[in-house]
């Protein structure tokens, strides 16, 4: 037999935040591979019966490939799943070539990022119209280094919603780029801790500022998204752009733009 590695997101923690094809994989799996203490919950609540898992979190990448590949041999479905969308800092690529090159299909079923989880956590939109229709994802350097231009500052300069991962231990080099980009020091900042766990998010306002001290305060030191943006606290603000598509005086694919609206607004 020669099994399918299925590569699937198992979205920011809450279970029911798996996509339902994500969980018919897991329902079938011979064997599931799933990322440390991110994603076991969902990996033991829908595995049936005699299901091999194992936590990756002690494992190489060649050790993760290795294993995958063997289960192949036993089973029709392995299932890797991975925290949020298994695109964003997943190392996909590094374990998607050793399984081609010994001619193993694979696919990959994407997954509710914890960049959306964050934002959904804090009842805030990603864009809003006049203010920015643009959304970054990306992180500061760490052990990774960040290619050329990619350099948080650079990207701030943009003035977009900027969703970064993977640094809440260096909020420091956040606030520093942020400032260096000219950023307002009350430009608010939102971090959002185990975003969608149940009983388990953290979410905590500031400002550029402020928000490494209230971070501090909440002990906030992992697994966390880290998210400034200028439509935060949009849903208290006086005034807003309002959104064309909605506007009466828009028509669209689905709806013609009504004539007296027109004349009103004009
Ligand atoms: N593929 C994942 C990201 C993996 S990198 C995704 O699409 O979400 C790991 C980083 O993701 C963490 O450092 C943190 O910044 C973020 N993260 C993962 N799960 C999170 C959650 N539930 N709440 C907040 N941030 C989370």
């Amino acid at each position: 037999m020669a099994g399918k590695v299925w590569f699937v997101g198992a979205g920011p923690g809450d279970p029911e935040l798996l996509t339902v094809k994500g969980r018919r994989l897991l329902e079938e799996a011979g064997a599931i591979l799933f990322a440390g203490s991110l994603v076991d919950q969902a990996a033991t609540l829908f595995a049936p019966p005699g299901c091999e898992i194992r936590d990756s979190k002690d494992m190489t990448l060649e050790e993760m490939s290795a294993w995958l590949l063997d289960q192949t041999a036993r089973h029709a479905t392995v299932v890797r799943l991975q925290t949020g969308d298994p695109g964003l800092y997943g190392a996909l690529v590094e374990m998607t070539r050793p399984l081609t090159a010994a001619g193993i299909e694979w696919a990959v079923v994407p997954g509710v990022s914890s960049a959306f989880a964050s934002m959904a956590a804090a009842g805030e939109t990603l864009t809003l119209p006049e203010v920015t229709q643009t959304v970054i994802l990306t992180r500061v350097a760490g052990r990774t280094p960040m290619p050329a231009g990619e350099e948080l500052e650079a990207l701030a300069a943009h003035r977009t919603t900027l969703c970064i991962f993977l640094s809440i231990t260096l909020l420091h080099e956040v606030q520093r780029a942020l400032r260096a980009a000219g950023w307002a020091e009350d430009a608010p900042i939102v971090v959002v801790q185990k975003a969608s766990w149940p009983g388990e998010e953290k979410i905590v306002r500031g400002t550029l500022a402020d928000i490494k001290k209230r971070c501090q305060a909440e002990k906030i030191a992992s697994q966390a998204m880290i998210i400034a943006s200028p439509t935060l606290g949009a849903a208290d603000w006086p005034t807003l752009a309002r959104s064309k598509l909605y506007d009466p005086a828009f028509g669209h694919r689905f709806r013609k733009a009504s004539a007296a609206s027109e004349e009103t607004s004009a």
